[in-house]
């Protein structure tokens, strides 16, 4: 089965890596999909994220990048699709997933939303965390990947 990991990845982080890799273990297929929103503003250019994402998850041999400025299940509908993986951080993060994911049902009932906790060592971490602290030069260790750090660090030079 294929399944779809949605979201802005502006930039992948250690706690998006750790549901990839455990989410890469359920299915036989897991497309990681940056979905555009023209309204979010983003650091890096699509193009910088794929490069971040690919080069992060380049040890998993079933996980594949895509981009779509689709509705996530239209994206999910037309590439046979069935799942689509979100992380549950907090409850937070609960709240917008659950309205994400009954308009996603309401839109199309075949396709379901499966939550991964997130692991208490990354439960705090964030894309907007991770790029307050590199624009204040903090340090990201056990954050974001090596790469991620050094794209950060070249966004915000000292
Ligand atoms: P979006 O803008 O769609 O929320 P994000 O890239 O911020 O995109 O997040 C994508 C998904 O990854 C969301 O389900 C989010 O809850 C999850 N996620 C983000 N950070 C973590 C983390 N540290 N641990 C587990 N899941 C996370």
């Amino acid at each position: 089965m294929r399944a779809l990991f949605p979201g802005s990845f502006d930039p992948i982080t250690n706690g998006h890596i750790d549901i990839i890799e455990r989410g890469a273990k359920m299915f036989d297929e897991l497309w990681i999909g940056i979905m555009v929103n023209p309204d979010k503003r983003s650091l890096f250019t699509v193009e910088e994220r794929i490069e971040m994402i690919r080069e992060s998850v380049k040890h998993l041999a079933n996980v594949q990048v895509i981009h779509s400025s689709k509705l996530t299940v239209d994206y999910a509908r037309e590439h046979d699709i069935r799942v689509l993986i979100r992380g549950l951080r907090a409850v937070m993060d609960y709240e917008y997933e659950l309205q994400q994911a009954s308009a996603n049902m309401m839109l199309d009932e075949k396709i379901e939303s499966c939550f991964l906790v997130a692991s208490p060592e990354h439960s705090f971490i964030s894309s907007s965390t991770v790029k307050t602290i590199a624009a204040h030069h903090g340090s990201l260790k056990g954050m974001v990947p090596l790469n991620v750090a050094q794209a950060l660090k070249a966004r915000y030079p000292e």
